[in-house]
């Protein structure tokens, strides 16, 4: 797709800018996933953190779906998105945006369960619909997906009605092949608008926006990525890179390196949790 190379985004470098400022100060902070609750203890036996198989993320909720609370809140109407996390400890998120693509996703979801990481991916409407398998795979892996509109618009040139359209058909769609609908959504570009926060809190998502931008769209070699990402590392920092929108050989490259490198600094990478309001 083209879309990521169009001049819109120069629209982004200037949000990403305002954004990274808000967020240096002390903007908001979503919570974080914490191990998934798991069943009773068997026999007793050597202590050993053994991965889950894919049927058992089926059996137990996600972070932040907790069984107690099936039926969610409404989340409330937010004026700017949430850009870095709180928890406990060397906590990170890696984000992936634009796909699922049939090509890069499924390398970058075969690095993260070499290293059992769940990573959240945003992805658009009519990519997931051709690539349902990956939505369904995500899911049985224990990732998140969020909702990233249905055909990348900028929307801060829609009517509200298109915006409610690219959010509500995306959710449909993850709902169908993932298995729940989503819990959150970014702005194509990071443009967000009111009219977003409004129709994205009806669909019960809260905004997630980043800190740091590996700016992998722009294809600036393996090497400056993973720069980007062991540079930005720090408590609380959420990741942007993207898994489809262009050739991203260099996004799936880059992960391979620094994900260990992270994991070695002593960094957990979660998934977002959602509030309890
Ligand atoms: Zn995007």
């Amino acid at each position: 797709m083209e879309k990521d190379q169009l001049p819109t985004r120069r629209t982004l470098l200037t949000g990403v800018a305002a954004l990274g400022a808000a967020g240096a100060g002390g903007a908001l902070a979503a919570g974080l996933g914490t191990e998934p609750a798991r069943p009773p203890a068997p026999a007793p036996g050597p202590p050993q953190r053994s991965p889950l198989k894919p049927s058992e993320y089926r059996l137990r909720p996600l972070a932040g779906h907790g069984a107690a609370h099936a039926t969610p809140r409404r989340p409330p109407v937010r004026s700017e998105p949430i850009l870095r996390v709180t928890g406990r400890g060397r906590t990170m998120l890696l984000t992936f945006d634009d796909g699922p693509h049939p090509e890069y996703t499924p390398q970058i979801l075969d690095t993260l369960a070499k290293y059992e990481v769940r990573a959240t991916f945003f992805v658009c409407g009519e990519m997931a619909d051709y690539n349902r398998d990956l939505l369904s795979r995500m899911s049985d892996e224990g990732h998140v997906v969020g909702n990233h509109t249905w055909s990348h618009p900028l929307l801060t040139s829609l009517t509200r009605r298109r915006i409610r359209s690219e959010m509500e058909r995306t959710s449909e769609v993850v709902e169908q092949a993932y298995g729940e609908a989503p819990r959150w959504f970014r702005a194509p570009y990071g443009a967000w608008n009111r009219a977003a926060f409004q129709l994205g809190a009806e669909l019960g998502m809260e905004p997630l926006a980043w800190t740091v931008d590996t700016l992998d769209w722009t294809t600036p070699g393996t090497g400056t990525i993973v720069d980007r990402v062991e540079d930005g590392a720090a408590p609380g920092v959420v990741v942007l890179s993207h898994d489809a929108g262009g050739d991203r050989s260099q996004s799936v490259r880059a992960l391979r390196r620094y994900l260990p490198v992270l994991l070695d600094s002593g960094y957990h990478l979660t998934v977002p949790r959602r509030r309890l309001l």
